[in-house]
């Protein structure tokens, strides 16, 4: 077993297990007008809602094992509005003081804002850039993708300060010259838009931290959501391979079980093989978080692995099924489409390849 956890991390994960099937799972076929609030209220009595969020505010400040038992198990009952379990968390206000923990902070953690993270960039525009005058940071530039910018007060932007560097600034989504150029929904149907900045003036004391640290404070933001995709994927995954165990114990129009043929069998193992692989690596990388090791080439290398690997298990498993694993709203079909995403999302499979090379050929960083 890669989970080998204590009494404390069983009890969540069996929480966690009832918690999907008495206030998600119900809403599945015919969901509540109000869903999402009873979701919330609930998670917010059984305790889940708060491990995201500071214990300053209230919230629990959950470790990132506890965090990954709570979401891969969530993720293994392939419920509707798994999103709303969890409250609000910092990402990159996490340590802002004044003004910023008042202004933006308070307000994102009671839910009363909502914010978004502005890093990528179309190919072609210049880069995002401020110049500090007087008290306040002029910022030009474009952010593409955008999520959730739709529908946000605020986008934590990283921008290139003139003489300072790249630095994580606060930008109020009403202030005069920030523009919603377009709005799209991804392939999981996700929401997202792309902004341009003309001559913004954004308070100088909403740089996050100090001017030109932004990159650091971007990267561990980045690599918590990286550890939240790999456990949302395991959790996937053993839901996919649930649904396949008993697929492969049910007999075809000869009447034999399908999981018999050996051809179907040598996928289904090799499918448990990478589950079982994946599930090991977030298990270890958690751990190593939670001890105060330095975890950016192993977050990155979880989430490759577990990325890719739900997308390999989610395609063979409707090939395993046949044609109606392909209908719209076939489960498959949706988590085909849901898990897609994540092998671009904070950063490309291909290009996080390039820095677990870098990480240990320049730097020397990065365990095996
Ligand atoms: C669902 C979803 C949500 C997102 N949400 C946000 C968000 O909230 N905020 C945000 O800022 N961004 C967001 N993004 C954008 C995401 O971070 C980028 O899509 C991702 O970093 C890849 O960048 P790109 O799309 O510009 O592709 P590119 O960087 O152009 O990469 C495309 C491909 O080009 C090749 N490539 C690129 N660079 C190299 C290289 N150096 N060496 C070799 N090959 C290379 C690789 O094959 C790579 O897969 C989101 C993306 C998705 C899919």
């Amino acid at each position: 077993m890669p989970e080998l956890l204590t009494p404390e991390l069983i009890k969540l994960r069996e929480d966690c297990a009832n918690f999907a099937t008495q206030h998600l799972l119900i809403h599945s076929n015919h969901p509540a007008e109000n869903a999402r609030e009873q979701v919330r209220a609930a998670a917010k009595a059984a305790g889940l809602f708060a491990m995201t969020q500071p214990k300053a505010f209230g919230g629990s400040a959950a470790g990132q094992l506890a965090l990954c038992v709570a979401r891969e198990t969530l993720a293994a009952a392939n419920p509707p509005f798994m999103d709303s379990v969890f409250g609000p968390s910092p990402g990159v206000l996490g340590s802002v003081q004044e003004p910023l923990a008042t202004s933006h902070l308070a307000p994102l953690i009671a839910g009363e804002k909502r914010s978004s993270f502005g890093f990528t960039e179309p190919d072609d525009a210049t880069p995002t850039a401020g110049v500090i005058d007087g008290d306040n940071v002029i910022i030009n530039g474009q952010k593409s993708y955008v999520t959730g910018g739709a529908d946000a007060d605020f986008i934590n932007a990283l921008v290139r300060i003139e003489g300072r560097g790249p630095s994580m600034i606060v930008i109020d989504t009403h202030l005069r010259g920030v523009k919603i150029e377009n709005k799209f929904v991804s392939l999981d149907g996700s929401h997202h838009a792309a902004f341009s900045f003309t001559d913004v003036s954004v308070p100088a004391n909403q740089i996050i931290g100090e001017p030109g640290e932004g990159l650091p404070k971007a990267m561990r933001q980045i690599g918590d959501v990286r550890l939240l995709f790999a456990a949302q994927a395991c959790g996937y995954m053993i839901w996919v391979l649930n649904l396949l165990n008993e697929h492969l114990k049910s007999p075809d129009k000869s009447g034999e079980a399908r999981g018999n043929k050996d051809v179907v069998r040598w996928h289904y193992s090799e499918l448990r093989i990478q589950a079982f692989a994946a599930r090991s690596m977030l298990y270890r990388t958690a751990r190593l978080a939670d001890s105060g090791e330095n975890i950016v080439n192993e977050a990155i290398a979880t989430k490759v692995f577990a990325t890719e690997a739900v997308g390999v298990i989610v395609d063979r498993a409707i090939q395993l099924v046949g044609g109606t694993a392909l209908v719209e709203d076939h489960p498959l079909a949706i988590l085909y489409r849901r898990v897609r995403g994540w092998r671009l999302a904070e950063g490309a499979t291909d290009v996080l390849k390039l820095n677990i090379g870098r990480g240990i050929l320049e730097l020397d960083k990065g365990r095996i």
